[in-house]
């Protein structure tokens, strides 16, 4: 299966997309994380992009798409989700190109639906364990008390200047991407407000049925 979630920031993706890599074994291909770890171990493509990312901007697509193809290659073009990728109408027609002609298409692009008030508290209120990644809500689910507080930060990205940036960013250039999925007939839509664990079920459901339709 060949999904993508697609989503404003904060919508929840990068911990949804767990959830499917622990229920259907999915592979995460995170855009996102690969961009972050390129930053930090300062490679030629991490210092190229660390002020786009940091400005709230989007990365130029033709360094995002190097990324995220080698990744899909490495998963054999099978049993991956693709979180946050792609995020122009470019990336997007890139990708369909890259996956049709390896006979691969995508079976799914499944759009979490928030509103703008719950995308700013969520990020402006989101701290990560900088040594796992894992992600928190310090009021709806804050670090457990056994994790030392000197790993628990707040993503660069998630400073208020940053959070409006982005959420420009989403508006003109990724939210045309959901128009482009949904002519393409691949468009899923999902509630993405509510608790991790009631969008995680109508999420497991949607895929559920998709893994039905494959079978008929
Ligand atoms: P994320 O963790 O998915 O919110 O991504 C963090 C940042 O990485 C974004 O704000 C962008 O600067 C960059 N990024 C991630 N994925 C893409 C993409 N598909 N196209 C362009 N930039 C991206």
């Amino acid at each position: 299966m060949r999904l993508a979630l697609f989503g404003p920031p904060g919508a929840g993706k990068g911990t949804q997309s767990l959830l499917l890599n622990q229920r259907f074994g999915l592979n995460v291909i995170s855009t996102g994380n690969l961009i972050r770890k390129a930053i930090s171990e300062e490679t030629s493509l991490g210092r190229k992009v660390e002020s786009h990312v940091h400005a709230g901007g989007l990365v130029p697509d033709d360094l995002v798409r190097d990324l995220a193809n080698e990744a899909i290659t490495e998963q054999q073009f099978d049993c991956f989700i693709l979180d946050g990728y792609p995020r122009t109408t470019r990336q997007a027609v890139w990708l369909m190109e890259f996956l049709s002609a390896a006979k691969s298409p995508l079976d799914a692009v499944i759009s979490l639906k928030v509103s703008d008030e719950v995308i700013i508290d969520r990020l402006s209120n989101r701290r990560i364990n900088s040594e796992t990644g894992e992600s928190y809500h310090v009021t709806y689910h804050p670090p457990p008390p056994e994790v030392d507080s000197r790993l628990i930060v707040q993503r660069k990205d998630d400073a208020p200047e940053s959070v409006k940036a982005r959420l420009a960013t989403y508006r003109c250039e990724t939210q045309p991407v959901e128009m482009f999925f949904r002519q393409a007939g691949l468009l899923v839509e999902i509630d993405g407000e509510g608790s991790v664990q009631d969008i995680g079920r109508s999420l497991i459901g949607s895929v559920d049925r998709l893994n039905t339709m494959h079978m008929l």
